[in-house]
């Protein structure tokens, strides 16, 4: 079983449900939500908490009341998040919670990334599109998703998954897979996956790590100035 952390799970969406549903799997007793948005018909095949019964109603209360009828402990935030607030917003929850980010904003997944290094917080954090999906556990002294992204994409080049697409079933495996380096931190058990990018290649089966220590420049040398850094960014293993 995990040990009693508080994870705090932004975004409950295509991938936060499964991404909560593997929280409940690994252990999980104490669960925050936090997503504005409602249920919508046009997505229930990916957003896997859901059912038609719920259209219309807030995915955050939804979803903790699922959760709490599975017997965790499990709170509902349905406000609206933005990079601006952040910092000062995330300050507010227990200083050992695991942060699990699953919303589909590069701005917010960046200011997220930057107040949890700043705030000395453990995180995991994800993404998928396609037949792709890549996922960062970071912690403190680690090196976080800057070191491997310097600033988030222009939006221009950032499609969203109505746009591009995406396999709900490719969506499931990423946000399961932050679920497991979640339970992992909180058991201490993830220190060899700590600071590398899984690049999960659904299509061709492949996995890939990038990076794995600090890279030199990055802001969060700033924080955790101890350990040596690396001055390239992506190394493949
Ligand atoms: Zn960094």
């Amino acid at each position: 079983m995990t040990p009693d952390v508080q994870f705090v799970v932004l975004g409950a969406g295509g991938l936060g449900c499964p991404a909560l549903l593997g929280l409940r799997a690994g252990g999980a007793r104490r669960v925050v939500v936090v997503d504005h948005d409602r249920v919508e018909r046009s997505n229930l095949h990916r957003q896997v908490l859901y059912d038609l019964g719920d259209v219309g109603a807030p995915k955050a209360e939804v979803a903790a009341a699922t959760l709490r009828r599975a017997g965790l402990e499990a709170v509902a935030h349905p406000i609206k998040l933005t990079p601006e607030a952040f910092g000062p917003w995330l300050s507010g929850f227990e200083p050992d919670a695991i942060i699990v980010e699953c919303t589909d904003s590069p701005a917010l997944k960046f200011a997220c990334n930057d107040a949890c290094v700043a705030q000395r917080r453990r995180l995991v954090l994800g993404a998928a599109l396609g037949l792709r999906g890549h996922a960062i556990a970071v912690a403190p002294g680690s090196a976080c998703y800057r070191c491997v992204f310097e600033t988030p994409p222009p939006e221009a080049l950032t499609p969203s998954c109505a746009e591009a697409g995406v396999l709900g079933s490719a969506v499931g495996v990423t946000g399961f897979f932050l679920a497991h380096l979640a339970c992992a931190l909180a058991q201490g058990q993830a220190l060899e996956a700590v600071g590398r990018l899984y690049e999960l290649s659904l299509g061709s089966g492949i996995i890939r790590t990038i990076g794995g220590r600090p890279r030199s420049g990055c802001r969060c040398r700033a924080v955790h100035p101890t350990e040596s850094p690396v001055s390239t960014t992506a190394v493949f293993t």
